[in-house]
């Protein structure tokens, strides 16, 4: 399971109000893309989910259960980030279990899980390695299989693609979409990438200076764009 509600979310940053009212409903197994220009909210909306952020009120509510006060290792959420997090003295290996380890996983069940993830991943012949002998492609796929051994109820993803050339961004981009299908888990995902946004969301979210402009299919946001922003920012050419 991992559906999640967002209830009238507010975030300010002392004057700052930079989420202004924030209502979303995700289904189980939905890939929902969050879009919008640089400093829109996006990171924190995501950073609210995973409660590294506290809102400054309304609800964040995970499988009907409201999370808003839970810390962020109790919300059955793994979450990835542009630049990776990857502790740099431990090896591939030990960075994917070290989650598990600090949560009691035994290690027979964190070994298992490694294997699955790495495997899916691509990864097993770089789990002795260290992050500094990886290219950016290989760790950001670590970081992916940290998130992968949690099995979490909610993936987040922060921009994975931003600090990958070109030709890496399609193939990370093409093995986070084969994850979602083969795992069927709920993934959030944020870009300002309007091809990463149309190629991998079933539902496309757009923000613009804290407000939702527009919920919709990818076919749907470009045929029927709700106002002139969304247009401009994924919409046909009018
Ligand atoms: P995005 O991810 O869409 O680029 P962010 O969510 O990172 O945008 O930021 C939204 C706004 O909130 C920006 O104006 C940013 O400067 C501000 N902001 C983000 N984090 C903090 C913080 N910890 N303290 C103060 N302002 C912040
Ligand atoms: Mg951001």
């Amino acid at each position: 399971m991992g559906s999640l509600n967002i209830e009238n979310v507010k975030k300010a940053f002392g004057p700052v109000e930079v989420l202004k009212g924030i209502n979303l409903e995700v289904t189980d197994g939905e890939f929902v893309v969050f879009v919008g220009p640089s400093g829109c909210g996006k990171s924190t909306l995501l950073r609210v989910i995973a409660g590294l952020e506290d809102s400054t009120s309304g609800r964040v509510v995970i499988d009907g259960e409201d999370v808003s006060v839970t810390p962020p290792a109790k919300r059955g959420i793994a979450m990835v980030f542009q630049t990776y997090a990857l502790y740099p003295h431990l090896t591939v290996k030990n960075n994917m279990g070290l989650g598990l380890k600090q949560a009691g996983t035994p290690a027979t069940e964190i070994d298992r899980r490694i294997g699955i993830a790495s495997s899916m991943l691509s990864l097993e012949p770089y789990l002795q390695r260290r992050p500094a002998e990886l290219s950016g492609g290989q760790r950001q796929r670590v970081a992916i299989g940290r998130a992968v051994v949690r099995e979490p109820k909610l993936f987040l993803f922060d921009e994975p693609l931003s600090n990958l050339d070109a030709a890496l961004r399609v193939n990370t981009r093409l093995e986070i979409a084969q994850l979602h299908r083969r795992l069927k888990a709920t993934m959030i995902y944020v870009t300002h990438d309007q091809v990463e946004a149309m190629t991998l969301a079933d539902k496309i979210v757009v923000l613009n200076a804290g407000r939702i402009e527009q919920i919709g299919g990818p076919m749907e946001l470009y045929n029927s764009p709700a106002n002139e922003f969304v247009a401009g920012f994924i919409g046909s050419p009018k």
